[in-house]
C-alpha cells in the first residue's frame, strides 16, 4: 500500500459512516459525546519531563495552540479517514492552505506547472506572489492536456491540479497527469474542494498532496471559514511546521463549526446533486442560455474522465447567459431561493457571476484571457426540494425572456403591450 494512504479506524465503513464518526471515536472528557471546543493558548505541565517530552513530541499531547489544538485535532483525523490519508493540517482559510502548501514546497529557482483555470485566489498566487520569490510558474490551457504535459516534460517540481474547476466545471484527467509528473518527479498537488471526499480522493489517484476549503461543502452553512491539507506523514510534517511558524492555524471554534458540518455531508450532497442534475438539464432547453457546464451532463467534454475518477459530479453548475451582464443583472434578482453572494458548497442555493464570485481578484481583461465570459453564472445548488429549484429558476428566465421581448418591441408597440397587462 502507498505510505501516504492509511487503512483508518473505520476502514471498510461507507463514506457516509465516516462523515459521522470519523476522527471521534476518542474518550472525551466528562463523557461527552461531542467534540469540545478547546480555547486554551497553552497546556500546562507540573511534570517538566512530561513537558519537555511532549514539546519533542515523543509523547503525544499539547503545547500551545498555534501548533496543535484538540478541537483541531479531530477535524484533522476526520479528514485523515474522508480522504484515507496518513495525516492531515488545518489552516486558518482555504486560501491559507493553499499558500501554505506552495510555500512548503517550493523555493527560489523551482517551477511549478498549473493550469489557468484555477480558484481566482489561488491563480493570483501564481501570478503575483510566487515569481516575485523567484519561482518560475506555467499556467497552461486546462482543456490542452497535451500542452500541460509538455510543460511537465520539461521539468518541474510541483504540478498543482484543480478538478473540476471553478467556476467553468473542467475535469482533468488525473492519473494521467499524475504519470506525467512522477516521470519527472515533480510532487503532485490537487485542489478537491469541489468534489469534495465524498465524490473523488486524489490520493488514490496518486496525488501526493489534497487540499480543501473547509468553507465549501466540508462545513456546508456558509458560516465559517477553513482550509485542509492532507498526505503522507512525511510531508504533511513539513506542511505542519511552516503552519506552526508562520502562524495561519485554525480556531478551535471554526474547527467545531466544521467538524458539525461534515456530519452531514453525505446527505446534503446527495439532495444537491439531484438537483444540479435537474438544474442542468432544464438550461439546457432554455433559450436565454448560450451553454452549460456541469460534468453529470452526457455532453460535457469531462464527463467520461468524470465518471472515471468521480463517485457524482457534485453540486456546482454555471451557465452562459445571452445578453452577458445585461442579462444577469435583469435575471439575479428575480430568483426566489437564492442567496447572490460569493460564497459556494452552503445548504442555501446561491447564485454569482465570476466578477463577484470566483474571479473577484481577476480584471476584467484577466476574466476574458481566462475565458470567463461576463454572461457567466454560477449556481451552487442548496439542498431546498428540487421542483422549488428548477421552477425558481425557469420563472426567472420566463420573466427575463418576457421583458426583453418587451423592450425589442418598437416604443408605440410597447404602449399597447403594456396595456393589455402582459
Ligand atoms: C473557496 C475556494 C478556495 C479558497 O478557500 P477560502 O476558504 O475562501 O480561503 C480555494 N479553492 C477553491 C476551489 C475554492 O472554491
Amino acid at each position: 500500500m502507498d505510505d501516504k494512504l492509511k487503512p483508518g479506524l473505520n476502514q471498510g465503513a461507507g463514506l457516509g459512516t465516516r462523515v459521522v464518526w470519523g476522527g471521534e471515536q476518542v474518550q472525551h472528557p466528562y463523557n461527552a459525546t461531542q467534540t469540545p471546543i478547546v480555547v486554551s493558548a497553552a497546556y500546562g505541565y507540573h511534570d517538566i519531563d512530561e513537558w519537555y517530552d511532549v514539546a519533542l513530541g515523543k509523547q503525544p499531547g499539547f503545547i500551545y495552540s498555534r501548533m496543535s489544538n484538540p478541537t483541531v485535532s479531530v477535524l484533522e483525523d476526520k479528514l485523515c479517514e474522508l480522504e484515507s490519508a496518513e495525516s492531515a493540517v488545518a489552516f486558518s482559510t482555504g486560501m491559507a492552505a493553499i499558500s501554505g502548501v506552495l510555500h512548503t514546497f517550493l523555493a527560489c529557482g523551482q517551477r511549478v506547472v498549473s493550469t489557468r483555470d484555477s480558484y481566482g485566489g489561488t491563480n493570483k498566487i501564481f501570478e503575483e506572489f510566487l515569481p516575485r520569490m523567484g519561482v518560475e510558474v506555467t499556467l497552461c490551457d486546462t482543456l490542452d492536456i497535451d500542452a500541460i504535459e509538455h510543460q511537465i516534460a520539461k521539468g518541474c517540481n510541483v504540478l498543482y491540479l484543480e478538478t473540476p474547476t471553478n467556476p467553468t466545471l473542467k475535469v482533468l484527467d488525473i492519473r494521467r497527469l499524475v504519470a506525467a509528473a512522477k516521470s519527472v518527479g515533480a510532487l503532485v498537488i490537487a485542489d478537491n474542494t469541489f468534489a469534495t471526499p465524498l465524490n473523488q480522493n486524489p490520493l488514490a489517484l496518486g496525488v501526493d498532496v489534497v487540499v480543501h476549503s473547509a468553507t465549501k461543502f466540508l462545513s456546508g452553512h456558509g458560516d465559517v471559514l477553513g482550509g485542509v491539507v492532507c498526505g503522507s506523514e512525511q510531508l504533511m510534517s513539513q506542511v505542519r511546521h511552516y503552519r506552526e511558524i508562520n502562524g495561519a492555524s485554525l480556531d478551535p471554534f471554526s474547527a467545531y463549526l466544521i467538524i458539525r458540518g461534515i456530519k452531514t455531508l453525505a446527505l446534503r450532497l446527495r439532495q444537491q446533486q439531484t438537483s444540479a442534475q435537474a438544474l442542468a438539464e432544464y438550461l439546457c432547453s432554455e433559450p436565454l442560455v448560450e451553454s452549460v457546464n456541469y460534468p453529470g451532463l452526457p455532453q460535457h467534454p469531462g464527463h467520461a474522465i468524470a465518471r472515471s475518477q468521480m463517485r457524482g459530479f457534485g453540486a456546482i453548475v454555471s451557465f452562459v447567459l445571452a445578453g452577458g451582464m445585461g442579462t444577469v443583472i435583469q435575471l439575479l434578482p428575480l430568483l426566489k431561493y437564492a442567496h447572490r453572494a460569493g460564497n459556494l458548497g452552503a445548504v442555501e442555493t446561491i447564485y454569482g457571476p465570476a466578477r463577484t464570485t470566483s474571479h473577484v481578484e481577476n480584471t476584467l481583461e484577466e476574466r476574458e484571457a481566462l475565458g470567463i465570459s461576463e454572461g457567466l453564472v454560477r449556481i451552487s445548488v442548496g439542498i431546498e426540494d428540487t421542483e422549488d429549484l428548477v421552477a425558481d429558476l425557469k420563472q426567472a428566465c420566463a420573466s427575463v425572456r418576457d421583458k426583453q421581448r418587451h423592450e425589442s418591441l418598437p416604443a408605440g408597440k410597447r404602449e399597447r403591450f403594456t396595456n393589455v397587462g402582459v
